[in-house]
């Protein structure tokens, strides 16, 4: 490698790492269930593995007391049709992941490039750019790595705040945005390749593969 192309690789290792900085800065989710006492835990991993067995986790899954727990952590996000937990939601919000042969919505662009490899199989992401609302799609492998052909189709960009209070789903999630090849990134929001952004989202995320249960629950 030249040392100029050597120079490059680790400017974008540096700029992904200090996005992963900021999330987990923003959104300290692996730290909040890393502290959360046992029973806490343990109700997140059903949430959690519901969703990889590819089942909407019901309101029912929990106690009272549980929910409560994870809904101050702000680790769950339950609504009427469920209980959406990061990075997989409820609601439609734009953002869809093809998984086998199921579809499942993400909470935002960050969570999508995550499924693929927390559910061990290869998933296909569409969404829409955020600027020009062109369909945004890429494959993402069970290992985690981007399908080599879609690493130039769009950007991940966390634009500026648009609000900064309440639950992730409902702030930091809707500023993590996938951006198309063409359209240029606004000057107060950083923008992540999508080669960078899947490496942060599998980084991100991978606390929540040792908390899967094994076999149905
Ligand atoms: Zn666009």
């Amino acid at each position: 490698m030249t040392p100029d192309k050597a120079q490059s690789r680790a400017a974008l290792r540096h700029d992904a790492l200090r996005f992963l900085d900021r999330l987990r800065a923003a959104f300290p989710l692996e730290q909040r269930i890393e502290r959360a006492e046992m029973a806490t835990r343990g109700a997140y991993a059903r949430v959690l593995t519901r969703w990889i067995e590819g089942k909407i986790p019901s309101l029912d899954l929990l106690s009272p007391a549980e929910m409560q727990s994870l809904r101050e952590l702000d680790a769950i996000v339950p609504g009427p049709s469920g209980i959406g937990c990061y990075p997989f939601s409820v609601d439609d919000r734009g953002i869809s992941v093809r998984l086998g042969h199921r579809r499942v919505s993400a909470m935002c662009a960050i969570d999508a490039l995550a499924m693929a490899r927390l559910a061990r199989s290869t998933g296909i992401v569409d969404a829409r750019c955020v600027t020009c609302l062109n369909p945004v799609s890429c494959e993402v492998q069970a290992n985690g790595s981007l399908q080599h052909d879609a690493c130039e189709n769009a950007r991940v960009l966390w634009r500026h705040a648009v609000r900064k209070t309440g639950s992730c789903s409902d702030g930091l999630c809707r500023d993590l945005v996938f951006l198309c090849r063409q359209c240029a990134a606004p000057e107060d929001g950083y923008c992540l390749t999508l080669p960078q952004a899947t490496a942060v989202a599998n980084a991100f995320f991978s606390f929540q593969r040792g908390l899967i249960l094994p076999g149905p629950v």
